[in-house]
C-alpha cells in the first residue's frame, strides 16, 4: 500500500492518499481545494489513478477539492447520506464497504460533530475526521453538532476497534500526526479517563470556542463539492 499524510497548514487539515500498488488505484480522504496541484502531482509521481475522494464530513473550515478532482481526474466523491452534499457521486451509510484495488474501506457513521460524519476503517488504521482527534474531539456547537451523540459515536464505533488501530484525524493543531485507539482510550483529555456521557457533554458545553473563521464561505461551497456557487 502507498500511503501519504498531507498537511494543509492554514487550517491544520490532514488529507490522506492511499493507493493500491497492484492495481494503481487510489483514494484521497478530505482533500483541500487549495492543494489540488500537489495531489495531482503526487498521483502522477506515484503512477496512481484516483477512484474516490472520500469526505469524512462537510467541512466548515476549508473548501474541499472533491469537485475539482472529479472535473480534472474523474474521481468520484463519497460522503455520508446525511452530510447534505447532494452533489456527491456516492452517498454512503454505516457499514458500506468501498473496495479500491486491494484496499478495503469500511464506512462507520460517527455523528456528533456533524450529523453526517463518518470514519473510514482500513485494515490497521482508521480515519476519524473531526469525530475523534488526538487528545481531543471535534466541536459540537454548530452544523447539527450533538455532544451526547459524539460521545456515543466515539465510545461505540471507535473505541471498540482493536487497541493497536492507528488513528489518523482530520486535524491536529499541535503537530501530532498519528495516535492509536489504546492511547486515546487512556489519555484523551475529554473522554480518555472514563468520563461519563454527562461529563463529556459538560466539557463540550464549556469550551467557549470562537465562531469558525471560514464557515460562511466553506459550508455552502462544500455542499456543492467545493465548486463555485452563485
Ligand atoms: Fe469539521
Amino acid at each position: 500500500m502507498l500511503f501519504r499524510q498531507i498537511l494543509e497548514t492554514e487550517t491544520s487539515t490532514y488529507s490522506y492518499l492511499l493507493g493500491c500498488e497492484r492495481t494503481h488505484r487510489a483514494v484521497l480522504i478530505d482533500p483541500v481545494a487549495s492543494e489540488i496541484d500537489d495531489y495531482v502531482g503526487l498521483l502522477q509521481a506515484l503512477n496512481l489513478k484516483l477512484i474516490y475522494t472520500m469526505e469524512t464530513h462537510v467541512h466548515a473550515d476549508h473548501i474541499t477539492a472533491s469537485g475539482l478532482l472529479r472535473e480534472k481526474l474523474g474521481g468520484k466523491s463519497v460522503v455520508h447520506r446525511d452530510a447534505g452534499a447532494m452533489c456527491a457521486d456516492l452517498l454512503v451509510t454505516d457499514g458500506v464497504i468501498l473496495q479500491v484495488g486491494d484496499l478495503e474501506f469500511e464506512v462507520r457513521h460517527t455523528p456528533g460533530h456533524t450529523s453526517g460524519c463518518v470514519s473510514y476503517v482500513m485494515s490497521d488504521r482508521v480515519f476519524t475526521g473531526d469525530a475523534l482527534l488526538i487528545n481531543g474531539s471535534g466541536r459540537t456547537d454548530f452544523q447539527q453538532g450533538d455532544a451526547g451523540q459524539l460521545y456515543d459515536s466515539i465510545i461505540g464505533k471507535l473505541f471498540s476497534l482493536p487497541p493497536d488501530t492507528l488513528v489518523y484525524p482530520g486535524h491536529d493543531y499541535q503537530g501530532n500526526t498519528v495516535s492509536t485507539i489504546k492511547q486515546e482510550k487512556a489519555k484523551n483529555a475529554r473522554l480518555g479517563s472514563g468520563q461519563s456521557r454527562d461529563e463529556f457533554i459538560a466539557i463540550m458545553q464549556d469550551l467557549k470556542l470562537a465562531y469558525p473563521r471560514f464557515i460562511d464561505k466553506a459550508l455552502p461551497a462544500n455542499q456543492s463539492c467545493g465548486l463555485a456557487v452563485e
